[in-house]
Formats: structure tokens, C-alpha cells, sequence
């Protein structure tokens, strides 16, 4: 997965008492980020150097926030269509009757189409299941999303109740 590039400050930073260890280890840095097309984001990162939890989230700045639901043709070009995906948000590739909803453990990301894919193949190559059929079943499912790396024919849906996901039609 391609690395995006962005525009992006440290505003904050410092060691904290870790939330699930208790031990003074939790670093925390807030970075602001200048998402073309977008606007600007707070991002929040944290790890624990004592027993190594991790928090991520994003908050974008920009006011106005209402339902959003974006669909785009998958194509080698849109693979390149930076993303801003939040732990509210819905990812459906309806041809395929993927249907991802946000749960508690929802990631929040900035990426690209291509890495929304790569995602989706690591979620499903994680699943540990011991029947054949279901085996089978998932090996298929990542064969068809590699596929359609390659050669398009599917569309991404995103669709997020707080609008705080985007999909930008466009590759800077
Ligand atoms: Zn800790």
C-alpha cells in the first residue's frame, strides 16, 4: 500500500499514564492534517511503550456534517482517490455482497481506494474458521477482490450517518 502524501503538523504531544496498563508510558501526539479537497483533520495517534495498545482516531474540523453516502466505480484510476474513512462509516462493494459495518473496534483511516481494498483482503484473511466450506468461501472472496485491483467492474460504496467519510474524485 502507497504511503499518502499530506500536509500535516504536531500540535500536541506527551507521555501519559497508559489507560490499560496504569504505567506512565502512553505517548500521545495530535497532528493536524490539510486534506486537499477535504479540509483539515485532527488526528490523534497513541501507543503505550509498556504494553504496546495503540489508539488512532480522526476528527475532521470543517463544520457543516450531514449523512453522506458516495459511490464510485472502481477502475485503475480510482484506485488512486484518496479516502477519509471514520469509525462510523459503512463500506459495501455491492457486486460482491461485501457489507462492513462500524462496530466498536472500528478503525478510523486516511487512505486511498486501493488501501480500502488491501483492508478488506487483510480483515478477510484474518478470519479463522475451521470449516472447509467457509475456507473456501473467503479464498474466493479475496481472488475476486484482487481481480478487481486489477481490472475494475465493482463499486465502493461509503456511507457514513455522522459525515465524516469521503471519498475525493480526485488523485492529489
Ligand atoms: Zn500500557
Amino acid at each position: 500500500m502507497k504511503k499518502v502524501k499530506k500536509k500535516s503538523k504536531v500540535i500536541y504531544s506527551s507521555i501519559i499514564t497508559c489507560p490499560v496498563c496504569g504505567k506512565k508510558s502512553f505517548n500521545i501526539s495530535q497532528v493536524l492534517d490539510d486534506i486537499p479537497h477535504f479540509g483539515e483533520v485532527l488526528e490523534t495517534f497513541a501507543h503505550c511503550d509498556s504494553c504496546g495498545y495503540k489508539a488512532h482516531d480522526i476528527l475532521p474540523l470543517s463544520e457543516k456534517r450531514y449523512p453522506i453516502k458516495q459511490k464510485i466505480k472502481i477502475s485503475s484510476k480510482s484506485l488512486a482517490y484518496r479516502v477519509i474513512k471514520s469509525k462510523y462509516c459503512t463500506i459495501e462493494i455491492p457486486e460482491l455482497g461485501i457489507k462492513i459495518q462500524p462496530g466498536p473496534n472500528s478503525e478510523s483511516y486516511i487512505s486511498n481506494v486501493e488501501g480500502v481494498i488491501d483492508r478488506i483482503i487483510d480483515g478477510l484473511k484474518r478470519i479463522k474458521t475451521i470449516k472447509e466450506e467457509k475456507k473456501k468461501e473467503i479464498e474466493k472472496l479475496v481472488k475476486k477482490l484482487l481481480r478487481i485491483k486489477e481490472k475494475g467492474g465493482a463499486t465502493l460504496v461509503f456511507y457514513d450517518r455522522t459525515g465524516q467519510s469521503a471519498i475525493i474524485e480526485k488523485s492529489n
